[in-house]
């Protein structure tokens, strides 16, 4: 089996290897990834930190000329990449098949930006004074990317940081090495100079640590747990660099009477438990006002019942397994903790055999929720979704807003009155009106309010925030 190795300094090197699993069927080794060292990260930040006043003054033809290389290349093996990315993460192939392709538009994108960068000019308040502002890339950067979109947020941290003219380390999450092997390999390809994109694939607590560590970053873009971005935030004081984290969200998904009852189901089912529920836009509070709960509950119930959780790979099926055994014990337990809460499990919940081993869960509804209780406030991160029955819209808002999380928030409603008002009261980074809360575009801003995110936003030309630090340049005539 081939071994995929990191990439440091231009170069393939390791030897120390982990296996990836598929986990729609454990007997199948995707490949063998590198186990990466401290030493590996310390060289990947020292190769980047080598080869950022170099690209940080290369040309925007030749920036530009590379991601769209990396763009086309990923649009034309888009059925190969998306089949990899299904086979280690679990997505089923339509999904995976739509992420991929996000990453090829999302390098389109960029590879646009790097020709429009522009800056001001402004007369000064002082005579014969000129005033430039400008954007400079903050140097080398520090990319640490979670399991649940494999390619899509890899590309949406890569493509702006290089676009802008910073170096990069990227560290992706240890159960996906696949699509970021085949990603970094893509921008190898496509020309980018040596030491301008590095590798270091490994154990999150090991490298990612040692990455944290390092003196040498100007900044590192996060998405991941609640937990690791605060190890970040911290660390990131201590070294004075900039950083930006994307973490979890436990997002609300509105149902008003008047509501069109097709739509907010679909709705509902897509947000809460596509992509077997591990986006952190899915939605797991399902708030219900009560002259449409019955028959809400009694739909959506009728659409999980003719939903297939099956292989991944399997043409037909509508969700894929949960990511790996540690994920799948979590969602038993919050589960068997939504029972003992005094929840109703009005569906599903149950671990599933399929034809090939693999992590199968029944998605899950439960309903007589409180939005106090524990399945309501935490994240969970799996195929479970939960009803809370509300009197009207007021109080609809009210518990929609009462979460520690404000990532997305989603209504469905037939009026303008209400869509409106919804729009500008709700808590969150991203409103839906009548739309799934998970489901973005690539080229408008994607980010959080209060314990979902921190820093500026991801995505389509406000990545320059992050990746960009503004210059102010006063010139006497
Ligand atoms: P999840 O629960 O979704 O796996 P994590 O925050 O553990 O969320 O993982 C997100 C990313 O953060 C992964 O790439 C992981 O390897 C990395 N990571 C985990 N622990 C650390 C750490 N101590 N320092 C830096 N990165 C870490």
């Amino acid at each position: 089996m081939t071994m995929h190795k990191n990439f440091i300094a231009g170069e393939w090197t390791g030897a120390d290897a982990i296996e990836n699993r598929n986990p729609s069927d454990t007997n199948d080794v995707v490949g063998l990834y590198a186990r990466g060292t401290p030493e590996d990260m310390k060289a990947a930040i020292a190769a980047a930190k080598a080869a950022f006043p170099a690209w940080s003054r290369s040309g925007i033809l030749e920036r530009h000329a590379i991601l769209r290389k990396a763009s086309d290349e990923i649009m034309a093996r888009k059925d190969e990449l998306a089949a990899l990315l299904a086979r280690e993460e679990g997505k089923v192939l339509p999904e995976a098949l739509g992420e991929t392709v996000r990453a090829g538009q999302i390098f389109d994108f960029f590879a646009g930006e790097c020709l429009r960068l522009a800056g001001e000019v402004l007369p000064s308040a002082r005579p014969n004074i000129g005033v430039e502002i400008t954007r400079e890339p903050i140097g080398p950067v520090g990319l640490i990317t979670p399991w649940n979109f494999p390619i899509a947020i890899p590309a949406w941290k890569i493509a702006p940081a290089l676009c802008y003219g910073n170096t990069v380390v990227f560290k992706p999450a240890e159960l996906v090495p696949g699509c970021a092997w085949a990603i970094v390999d893509i921008l190898d390809r496509a020309g980018l100079p040596k030491g301008v994109i590095n590798l270091v694939m490994g154990k999150g607590s090991v490298i990612g640590q040692a990455m944290l560590d390092s003196p040498d970053l100007a900044g590192i873009s996060f998405t991941g747990s609640v937990g690791t971005g605060k190890r970040i935030a911290v660390a990131s004081v201590e070294h004075g660099r900039k950083y930006q984290l994307e973490m979890g969200g436990k997002n609300p998904f509105v149902v008003l009477d008047d509501a069109d009852l097709d739509v907010a189901v679909n709705a509902a089912v897509n947000s809460s438990f596509f992509s077997t529920g591990q986006r952190c836009t899915a939605s797991s509070r399902l708030i219900v006002t009560e002259g449409i709960h019955d028959r809400f509950v009694s739909a959506v119930t009728e659409r999980l019942h003719a939903l297939k959780v099956d292989n991944a790979l399997k043409t037909g099926t509508d969700i894929g397994p949960v990511v790996d055994e540690r994920q799948l014990a979590q969602d038993m337990d919050y589960i068997e903790i939504g029972r003992k809460e005094g929840a109703n499990l009005a569906f599903g919940g149950e671990r599933l055999n399929r034809e090939t081993p693999g992590f199968y869960l029944q998605p899950a509804l439960f309903t007589e929720v409180d939005n106090q209780m524990r399945i309501a406030r935490e994240e969970i991160f799996g195929p479970v979704a939960t009803v809370i029955r509300v009197k009207d819209y007021e109080e609809a808002l009210s518990v929609a807003n009462d979460t520690p999380f404000g990532l997305s928030s989603g209504i469905a409603t037939t009026s303008l009155k209400q869509a409106t008002h919804f729009r500008r009261n709700a808590e969150a980074g991203m409103v839906m009106v009548n739309l799934p809360t998970a489901g973005v575009d690539f080229h408008v801003p994607f980010g959080g309010r209060k314990a979902s995110s921190f820093g500026s936003r991801e995505q389509g030309r406000y990545a320059a925030e992050f990746f960009t630090v503004v210059k102010t340049q006063y010139t006497l005539a």
